[in-house]
């Protein structure tokens, strides 16, 4: 193993690579040559069948979990003036859709433990002005639903889920998908199943449901793409002022394939976590991510956060250690509150949201991926491995 890793050394082992294989192209290729490329009949199939993957009532495909977010806002009555809680350790998308509902997100601190929304200070943000809560499963270990769905109900505030990360997560043996009021899912090529760019919403709620599958595509009744089948006709009516937020038919031919194949991607990141962890749990200058009992993780990504006061360089250097020998690395995520726009919009201060801070300051996101070799990890190991030794105090 040694001796391969080290004849790869040379070549450079990006961050991430989707896991498209040549029957997902397939797939993809058939769909071109059925004269259906739209939304249409895969996009169906593809719905019921993350349906039945999750376990939940209904499924609606849309083009980015961005799209997927914004529409369950919307359904849920957000609007001008009103305050959403999420959590300032996230990707922008989640608070972008609360902007241009005219609210205002509501930034709430991390855990240092999960980096997931502290659920126990969501009590004290919560106003007369609360009209929602987005928590974010971050790198796929699932927030605390039990506390979080207690505080919302006591005060009639729905729960949507930005999973983006949370795809086959699931806590008490429920997928993530089935629990909160809205949640949505992204299929951006990074993520665990890609369709290049898309996104699913899952919901219980009939009422929720029908609605965001009539704004997805501009507000138009139900199932207009019929109208140019055999069963349809040229005839449709605008409900609403909706969206240009559907799916269509070549995503949702890569989706299928990849849904087919989701559970075996899976079992491949498990194993990779696992050789990660058995070589770094005895490592005091790395902290390994926590994983709760009562949970499965998605494992979208693998997090590791540095003890900064048993080394002699920072986050950045280690990364760039990293790049040196030819890995690529990520950080997930700068927190919201230090972004520009969020700065100069509402005055935001150092120290405002001291556990993002801290854990923005210490982490690094190691590839995984199941394109990655076994000799791969082990050489990201090795790596890692070699920069602390060389730079303990
Ligand atoms: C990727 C990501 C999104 C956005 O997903 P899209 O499908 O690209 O819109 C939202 N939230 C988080 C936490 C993400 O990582």
């Amino acid at each position: 193993m040694r001796i391969l890793s080290l004849k790869k050394e040379n070549s450079f082992l990006p961050f991430s690579i989707p896991s498209v294989s040549e029957k997902d192209i397939d797939e993809v290729v058939d769909t071109l040559r059925s004269n259906w490329i739209t939304v249409g009949p895969k996009t169906k199939i593809f719905e019921n069948n993350f349906k039945e993957y999750i376990g939940c009532k209904h499924a609606i495909a849309v083009n980015s979990c961005t799209a997927g977010l914004h529409l369950a806002l919307v359904v849920t009555g957000v609007g001008y003036g009103d305050d959403v809680i999420t959590t300032p350790y996230t990707f922008c998308a989640t608070a972008e859709v609360i902007e241009h509902l005219g609210a205002k997100p509501i930034f709430v601190d991390i855990r240092r433990d999960t980096f997931n929304i502290d659920c126990n200070k969501i009590a004290n943000a919560i106003s007369d002005k609360t009209k929602a809560i987005i928590p974010v499963h971050i790198a796929g270990h699932p927030c605390e639903m039990e506390k979080l769905i207690h505080v919302a109900q006591e005060n009639k505030i729905p729960i949507i889920e930005d999973a983006a990360h949370a795809l086959g997560a699931e806590i008490n043996n429920l997928k993530i998908g089935n629990i909160g009021d809205i949640t949505s899912f992204s299929f951006y090529a990074t993520k665990n199943l890609t369709t290049g760019e898309g996104g699913m919403v899952t919901t219980n709620n009939d009422e929720f449901a029908e609605k965001i599958r009539l704004l997805c595509l501009h507000g138009m009744s139900r199932d207009a793409w019929k109208r140019y089948s055999s069963e349809g006709s040229w005839y449709y009516e605008i409900l609403y002022p909706g969206y240009k937020y559907n799916m269509s038919d070549i995503q949702a031919a890569l989706g299928l394939n990849q849904l087919k194949n989701f559970d075996h991607y899976q079992r491949i990141r498990e194993e990779y976590v696992q050789l990660y962890n058995n070589s770094f749990k005895d490592i005091a200058e790395i902290e390994i991510p926590l994983t709760k009992l009562n949970i499965k993780h998605a494992w979208h990504l693998y997090i590791i956060k540095l003890n900064l006061d048993l080394l002699t360089i920072n986050r950045n250097e280690f990364i760039q250690k990293l790049f040196d020998h030819n890995i690529g690395t990520s950080v997930h995520f700068i927190p919201l509150h230090y972004q520009p726009y969020y700065q100069k919009k509402y005055g935001y201060k150092n120290n405002d949201f001291p556990n993002a801070e801290y854990v923005y300051e210490r982490v690094i996101s190691l590839p995984l991926y199941p394109k990655m070799t076994k000799d791969d990890v082990f050489r990201v190991i090795d790596t890692v491995i070699s920069i602390i030794k060389k730079h303990r105090i």
